[in-house]
């Protein structure tokens, strides 16, 4: 069986000996029953939030309107919710009210997938599995609890979950599912963009990212948040799916592959503020994507090479060998030896560090201007990028006497 943390063990069986109903709920119930190991463990009760506090010594009432109480147990903090039932829904978004339950049944059935609506207890060793959860686990299939008209009317986000847990988990939609999402994308138009986002992100960082996206297309989803790809002609479209598999796994990596050759940067940005991504995300994509055609720079110089690397950022360097790696790879494989070279030469300047920046030049400002018996003036700044220049072309030149003598010979040479 499962391997539940002690922690968790202690909570469920306290609740038990007080004579709750008590279960594992959820994520952890399907994926122990298919042999992954949890990222979390959420337990769900009969006992009333009020009764869970008092069952505890320590205790975070997290969302008690919601019915959920964080128990405290050393360094774990294990979830308890009441069972619950939602009631009407407004405008897609979010129940009006929660009613606490004292079945089992009635808090599975307000889940989403029939594979996320099973319960265990790992002492009395019940399952609950009201609407087929394990056959469906078995045919690998995502599947509404109940009509999936009704379900993805009540709540907007479960189609965008839908296809994120088909493509995490290497699943496909029920027939009946998949064909409720182009019905009622009205609803999912009025999602907030964030949670639209968290599953998007899941979804392009699981391994049937191709497959999500192209799910996400064919349902009609991708047109309503990401518009440049879903209006993209279809061999485009394929090309940046194709592309999107880019390793690392990293959200960056995999955005900028996608959107490299689709939009500008510009339009990555604006894609990034609707999206509400993080600012450093959308800086560094922006980026990404700004150089991905890395493959203009196969003939480059050294000299050339630490100017990009200059322009890149050593700590992009990874990143971006990977994001232009992977959109060759989808558009033209047999560029790849070229390209392996390219990113072999990139790697071998970028682990010597050479100076990249005016600070890192052996002559500073304050040592230019006693070199030259100047104050600060603009020949400062011109020295600067003169010496800058010349070490990018040959970095051994970065020491403070040699720069000394080049500065002097300069200025003699533009006669001031
Ligand atoms: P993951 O491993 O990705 O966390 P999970 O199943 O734990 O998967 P969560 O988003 O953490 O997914 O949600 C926990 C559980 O809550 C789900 O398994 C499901 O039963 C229920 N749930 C979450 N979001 C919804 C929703 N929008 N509508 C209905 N039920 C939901
Ligand atoms: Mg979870």
């Amino acid at each position: 069986e499962a391997d539940v943390p002690r922690p968790v063990l202690d909570v469920i069986a306290r609740l038990h000996e007080l004579g709750h109903a008590v279960f594992l709920v959820g994520g952890c119930v399907r994926d122990t029953l298919r042999g992954v190991h949890p990222k979390d463990f959420d337990v769900a009760t009969s006992a009333l939030p009020e009764e869970v506090q008092r069952a505890f010594r320590k205790v975070i009432p997290t969302g008690i309107q919601h019915g959920t109480v964080t128990v405290v147990q050393g360094s774990t903090h294990v979830e308890v919710t009441t069972f619950r039932s939602e009631g009407d829904y407004h405008d897609g978004r979010r129940p009006s009210a929660v009613t606490f339950e004292q079945d089992i049944v009635k808090d599975l059935s307000r889940r989403d997938f029939t594979i996320n609506a099973m319960a265990w207890n790992p002492l009395t060793h019940e399952l609950a599995d009201p609407f087929g959860g394990q056959q469906d686990l078995k045919a690998r299939v995502v599947r509404c609890v109940g009509s999936a008209v009704e379900r993805f009317s009540e709540d907007g986000l479960r189609p965008m979950r839908a296809v994120r847990f088909a493509a995490v988990l290497d699943f496909t939609l029920d027939p009946g599912t998949q064909a409720a999402i182009p019905e009622t994308l009205p609803v999912f138009r009025k999602v907030a963009h964030e949670r639209v986002r968290e599953e998007f992100v899941k979804l392009l960082l699981s391994k049937r990212e191709a497959f999500g996206l192209e799910l996400l297309a064919t349902t009609g989803l991708l047109d309503v948040f990401l518009p440049e790809l879903a209006r993209a002609d279809a061999e485009a479209a394929r090309l940046a799916r194709t592309a999107a598999a880019a390793e690392p796994v990293d959200v960056e990596i995999r955005l900028a592959a996608l959107l490299a050759d689709l939009v500008t940067p510009q339009q990555a940005e604006e894609i990034g503020v609707r999206l509400k991504f993080p600012t450093k995300t959308i800086e560094r994509v922006k980026l990404l994507i700004s150089h991905a055609a890395l493959e203009r720079h196969v003939a480059d110089s050294d000299p050339a090479l630490r100017r990009l690397l200059a322009k890149v950022g050593l700590a992009n360097v990874e990143a971006l060998t990977s994001v232009a790696r992977a959109r060759i790879q989808a558009r033209d494989p047999s560029r790849l030896p070229e390209m392996d070279a390219l990113i072999g030469r990139l790697h071998g300047l970028a682990v010597s560090k050479p100076p990249l920046s005016a600070k890192e030049l052996a002559l500073n400002g304050g040592a230019i201007m006693a070199t030259l018996g100047v104050g600060p003036s603009p020949i400062v700044g011109e020295a600067t990028r003169f010496l800058l220049e010349r070490v990018l072309d040959e970095p051994s030149l970065n020491e403070a006497e040699t720069l000394k003598e080049m500065v002097l010979s300069w200025r003699q040479s533009r006669g001031s």
